[in-house]
């Protein structure tokens, strides 16, 4: 089938809104018509990286109904409704499964962006394990960005940093991820909720979502800051939802140690996709513990469906985290507005 779709072509060019042709599904797959996709910071990442094959497409959360179901497949059937992420359903202890291949545009075989998922466009076809059923009657284009950003900053907070009440908390890097990492902290009970951007209006609007401090790093430096609100001492867990040369080098240092036999380390959770070397300190690491939280450590089955209950029961605003929506033509406005910072929380397409 033909379907209309956001296709990377080259490094840092413009995409382009055309037709392409979809596989039918194989036995695994499912065809999605889609409602809504989110626009993730990684896809200009993957848009700036020499190394993106083309012709791509990218994307990698959305909504959708199910139109089309491979012989294999009793998860889901036509007409159900479904949330699409980049991480499997249910634990793959190997790789998970790649793109689906048969896409085609111009006569070109189409690659995915990341994984085996592809979300800019009308329709895809992808491996059954990259849907979680979203349940009737809730709101289909806001959690479309269930897919990525909520599983990869509430993930962080709940599955890896495992955030209690009256943990405080360090959140640097306020988008889509950040924000959901502070209400998932929130969520969870913590105090306080420091919250680090370069942007006054993107710290006013993280309030929000139950960031309690703000500090801008453009103008005072973090490290000191957040060891001054915490009494000298730091924070018990830290995330940095950037990934950026500068917040990597900050992030951990920020946490508190632990004391022998007495206090266990605080935790310095990494969220965000490096972006190039860094310094860092192995010395700043007694008594600190460092990990990474590889799409918030979760599993999509079982996480997915309480994140639509904490929005269904107004604990996860998405109607605050989606801030602009966008029609498919308009992507490459979308992704320069995101470019230049100029996006609150989350934006997303609209089918
Ligand atoms: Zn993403």
């Amino acid at each position: 089938m033909k379907t209309r779709a956001a296709i990377h072509v080259g490094q840092n060019a413009p995409q382009v809104v055309d037709e392409l042709d979809l596989p039918d599904p194989g036995p695994n797959h499912v065809t999605v018509s889609l409602f809504a996709s989110g626009i993730c910071h990684s896809q200009l990442h993957q848009i700036h990286n020499p190394n993106q094959p083309t012709p791509s497409v990218l994307g990698h959360e959305a909504t959708g109904v199910v139109t089309g179901a491979g012989s294999g497949v009793d998860y889901v059937k036509e007409g159900d409704r479904v949330m699409v992420t980049w991480l499997t359903r249910t634990p793959s202890p190997g790789q998970r499964p790649a793109a689906v291949s048969g896409w085609a545009y111009r006569g070109q075989p189409v690659n995915f962006g990341l994984g085996g998922t592809a979300t800019w466009t009308e329709s895809t076809v992808v491996h059954e394990q990259y849907v979680v059923k979203l349940p009737d009657l809730v709101d289909e284009q806001l959690t479309s960005i269930i897919g990525c950003a909520v599983m990869t900053g509430a993930g962080a907070a709940l599955n890896t940093g495992r955030v209690r009440a009256g943990d405080s908390v360090a959140v640097f890097g306020v988008g889509g991820v950040g924000l959901s990492c502070v209400q998932a902290c929130a969520n969870a009970g913590a105090y306080p909720i420091i919250v680090v951007d370069l942007r006054d209006d993107k710290l006013a609007f993280a309030s929000q979502f139950g960031a309690t401090h703000f500090v801008n790093a453009s103008i005072e430096d973090p490290v000191a800051r957040i060891r001054e609100l915490t009494g000298g001492v730091g924070v018990d867990c830290s995330f940095d939802a950037i990934g950026a040369p500068k917040t990597l080098e900050q992030f951990y240092q920020v946490v508190r140690t632990g004391a022998n036999g007495i206090s266990e380390p605080g935790t310095a959770v990494l969220i965000g996709v490096p972006t190039g070397p860094t310094q860092f300190q192995m010395g700043q690491m007694w008594n600190r513990r460092l990990t990474g939280s590889f799409g918030g450590g979760g599993r999509p089955e079982r996480d997915f469906p309480m994140y639509v209950r904490w929005f269904q029961e107004g604990k996860l605003p998405l109607d605050k985290l989606v801030s602009r929506r966008y029609r498919l033509e308009q992507i490459n406005d979308a992704l320069g507005d995101l470019e230049r910072g100029d996006i609150a929380g989350r934006s997303i397409i609209v089918f």
